[in-house]
């Protein structure tokens, strides 16, 4: 049997901050820094003010690290050191699980898109997730290129442990009532670009800034010369290439799911990483890829995921329903979006 892995992010660490000297005039410095982090490529662009005589602060390396942080110690199921991976092992071992204030907070906002989605969206899937592993099969070492689908018996019984009705909250706990495991993968770079927006907010120095995490990006304030931000979306059919780009102005989050992220294919069959949690498989809604224009970047990430797992029509009135604007490329190329997405979307070349 022919196995193919294909890699998602490339091993690209580099660590560069260029300063781009603006000739001694006022004009804000452009600060370009690429990196790793949340086990995926960050890339920023920060247009920095200097006040005379003032040492420039280093903004890319606070956001990095914040990103950083945000894994190691909340939202990775990975590292020990995580609240989530505490979670996880509480759940285990049946132990009373008392939730951070932040956790709670996202945890609220997880089971609520599950409602509104009809499950589509479920950070219960943890078992049915671990068990496909995609994600750690996707980076492309050779060793990863042994890969065993795994057993209809084996998905059963990790999709009967899953299913967000089986958790509440309750006095700042969390109540669960199946041997569990969470996994924020569907959220986690959503909610870094809500986080870094908050820092933002507080340096006066930077006027300007686009910021991905991965397939989720942020844009904030305006660029020097009054143009707009423009923020490509993959052509999930050539990953290589753009099917179009947004133009924005000001805030704005970016996100997209699509089955070209993270994934292994096997005799022609594509196994991704977005999982229909009412099947235990990968959803196969006829949908590529979905991107989400919102300002919440957590919004932005869930609804991309559940949008993914519901399809164009109602994964559309789900978008709708939250303000949230989409765009969906099915396995032909078409492009269905909401009306409100036309505006700041413009075909590439690519696309036409
Ligand atoms: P990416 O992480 O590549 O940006 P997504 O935001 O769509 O893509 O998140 C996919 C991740 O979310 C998966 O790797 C998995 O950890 C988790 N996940 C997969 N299916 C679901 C689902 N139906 N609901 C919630 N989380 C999911
Ligand atoms: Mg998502």
């Amino acid at each position: 049997m022919k196995k193919k892995i294909f890699p998602l992010s490339i091993s690209l660490v580099l660590s560069i901050s260029i300063f781009l000297s603006g000739c001694g005039t006022k004009e804000p410095k452009l600060l370009s820094h690429v990196d790793t982090a949340m086990g995926t490529v960050v890339v920023q662009q920060l247009y920095v003010e200097e006040a005379a005589g003032e040492t420039l602060k280093a903004p890319d390396d606070a956001i990095l690290e914040q990103i950083s942080a945000l894994e190691s110690e909340r939202l990775s199921w990975r590292l020990e050191t995580s609240e989530l991976n505490h979670i996880n092992q509480q759940i285990k071992e049946g132990e009373e699980i008392l939730l951070s204030p932040q956790m709670e907070a996202v945890l609220t906002d997880c089971l609520d898109v599950s409602r509104n989605s009809g499950g589509a969206f479920d950070i219960t899937i943890g078992e049915v997730t671990r068990l496909w592993n995609i994600d750690s099969r996707a980076g492309g070492t050779e060793e990863s290129a042994e890969y065993d689908l795994p057993a209809e018996e084996q998905i059963t019984e990790a999709l009967a442990n899953s299913g967000w009705e089986k958790l509440s909250i309750k006095d700042h706990r969390l109540l669960v009532s199946a041997d569990m495991s969470l996994d924020l993968g569907a959220v986690g770079k959503g909610i870094a670009l809500t986080e870094i927006l908050s820092y933002l907010q507080e340096q006066e120095q930077v006027v300007g800034a686009v910021i991905s995490v991965g397939g989720s990006v942020l844009t904030y304030g305006e660029k020097p010369d009054g143009t707009s931000w423009k923020v490509g979306i993959v052509n999930p059919l050539n990953p290589g290439g753009m099917i179009g780009t947004l133009s924005l102005q000001g805030q704005w989050c970016v996100s997209t799911s699509g089955d070209y992220e993270r994934y292994v294919e096997m005799d022609g069959v594509r196994y991704h990483h977005i999982m229909d949690p009412m099947t235990g498989y990968p959803a196969d809604s006829g949908v590529k890829s979905v991107t989400i224009l919102t300002k919440d970047g957590f919004l932005s990430d869930a609804l991309s995921t559940a949008c993914f797992v519901l399809g164009e029509e109602v994964g559309m009135q789900l978008a709708e329903s939250y303000g949230a604007e989409a765009l969906f490329v099915d396995g032909q190329g078409r492009i269905a979006m909401t009306e409100g997405m036309k505006p700041y979307f413009h075909l590439s070349n690519e696309g036409k």
